[in-house]
């Protein structure tokens, strides 16, 4: 019989959503996990089961009728550096991303000196650090419980997250040191509290999160496999496989977020759509049939290859931020594509778009039929009505044999970012819930202490690994 909090607390994770929308009551919660509240509150009162008592904050019972995980479950704070835009966020065991912020975009920062980009993110992680502890929510015992650093990135990583390929424009990044070990070095942090991860693999997990926590997956009876396009600056996507919620022997069901497996590859590649080869009749289609006042779809730049080489006939090179602006004759940066895609949109602009989505669709049909995806989330910039719409029509006109996916798209530009802060959660706590909350009520305080780094001031020279980490 499992522990009542790692019962509630698996609990949390398959019915938070129903919770935060108020259309699953807290009685429905213990009704579901088996565990009268009453013994919920005596075995975790020092982890915040008692309003009045508020102790680590793993829980949160502070609002009448209402649980939730407290900050002390862990705050990711996450990342993502984009061809020129910076933002970042903290989440917390909800999923909740709290204090999203945009810092001043800069072109190019791939281009930089490694030491340069690192020392910008550091800064702008600094300054949502001075946000948050100004944020009662957010605080543990005064401080901020942060689990870690984790960046998203719009460029390949190989297997041990080492930066791979001409894509990161610096050639110093090819240096041998992982992602992972450049954080840690610039940040103090010892190497397990730094991640790093691929954009479109990241936007998987957030989708992987909202789909186990809708209602309908309380219904999967068997595997659902999602496929997530990153559409921005470069092309890529990323396929993840999430199980039914099991039953353990004690009866309850647990979150298939838990095990939920995105397909990385052999070398860590799975998924670079961007450098397929484009199909050259469907280009020569979509030109001829093109309106006279809108520019032919020409090869852009692909990121597989530097720039003073002949730019390869790959999707990335017509299906990117940049190929799209360039084709409309604006800047391509993000300002000057945010303008371009706001609704409503001229002609010119809704036909290069629906052009994108045709190519894409030409393109991915080889590996839909591998696949077999029951979903295909667009996000990114480029995520719009008509790319999604020629993407559908292209897909269907090859006819699948599994039938077509539904194709949706998510316009939360935080997605990514969401699903990078889960994915450390999900390692450093969903994953041990049994190890942190079982046991003695003192043992595991002690153990959810232990989860975050405290930090009580901005500059990274103060946060420290105060206690030790939960076995
Ligand atoms: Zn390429």
């Amino acid at each position: 019989m499992l522990n009542p909090s790692v019962r509630v607390a698996n609990g949390l994770l398959l019915f938070g959503q129903q919770l935060e929308e108020w259309t699953v009551g807290r009685d429905r919660l213990f009704a579901a996990v088996g565990v009268p509240y009453t013994s919920f509150r005596s075995s975790a009162s020092e982890l915040g089961a008692r309003a009045a008592k508020p102790g680590a904050r793993f829980f949160d019972t502070a609002k009448r009728g209402r649980i939730r995980f407290g900050p002390g479950a862990g705050l990711a704070l996450a990342v993502q550096v984009g061809t020129d835009d910076l933002l970042t966020a903290l989440i917390d065991a909800n999923g909740t991303v709290h204090h999203a912020r945009f810092e001043e975009s800069v072109p190019n920062q791939y281009d930089m000196e490694p030491s340069v980009l690192l020392k910008r993110i550091r800064r702008a992680a600094e300054s949502l650090v001075s946000e948050a502890l100004f944020d009662d929510d957010l605080l543990a015992e005064g401080s901020l419980p942060l689990l870690g650093v984790v960046v998203v990135v719009d460029k390949p990583l190989d297997t041990d997250a080492k930066p791979a390929g001409p894509a990161w424009g610096h050639p110093s990044w090819r240096s041998g040191k992982s992602l992972r070990q450049r954080l840690a070095q610039s940040f103090g942090l010892p190497v397990d509290r730094c991640y790093a991860i691929r954009s479109a693999q990241a936007s998987a997990l957030g989708v992987a999160w909202r789909h186990t926590r809708s209602s309908e997956y309380l219904d999967q009876r068997n595997v659902d496999v999602a496929m997530v396009l990153n559409l921005s600056s470069s092309t890529s996507a990323a396929t993840v496989i999430v199980d039914p919620s099991t039953s353990p022997l004690s009866g309850e069901r647990v979150t298939g977020f838990l095990s939920a497996q995105l397909i990385v590859g052999q070398h860590h590649q799975a998924g670079e759509i961007g450098h397929i080869g484009v199909d050259r009749s469907v280009l020569a289609e979509l030109n001829k049939r093109r309106p006279a006042d809108l520019p032919t779809l020409r090869p852009y730049r692909c990121s597989c290859t530097d720039q003073s080489d002949p730019t390869p006939p790959h999707l990335e090179a017509f299906v990117s931020t940049g190929a799209v602006t360039t084709r409309l004759g604006v800047s391509p940066s993000s300002t000057e594509l945010a303008r371009l895609v706001r609704r409503p949109r001229e002609p010119q602009t809704a036909r290069a778009l629906s052009d994108l989505g045709a190519l894409l669709g030409a393109t991915l049909v080889g590996p839909l039929v591998m696949v077999d995806p029951g979903s295909i989330t667009l996000t990114g910039p480029l995520a719009t009505a008509e790319v999604s719409g020629a993407l559908s029509g292209m897909v269907a006109r090859a006819g699948l044999p599994g039938g077509e996916p539904d194709v949706r798209i998510v316009e939360d530009p935080f997605i990514a970012l969401q699903g990078a802060g889960l994915a450390m959660l999900r390692e450093r706590v969903f994953r041990r819930l049994d190890a942190i909350l079982d046991g003695p009520r003192l043992e595991s305080f002690e153990r959810v202490r232990g989860l975050g780094m405290s930090v009580i001031r901005p500059e990274l020279d103060t946060w420290r690994v105060t206690h030790p980490a939960p076995v």
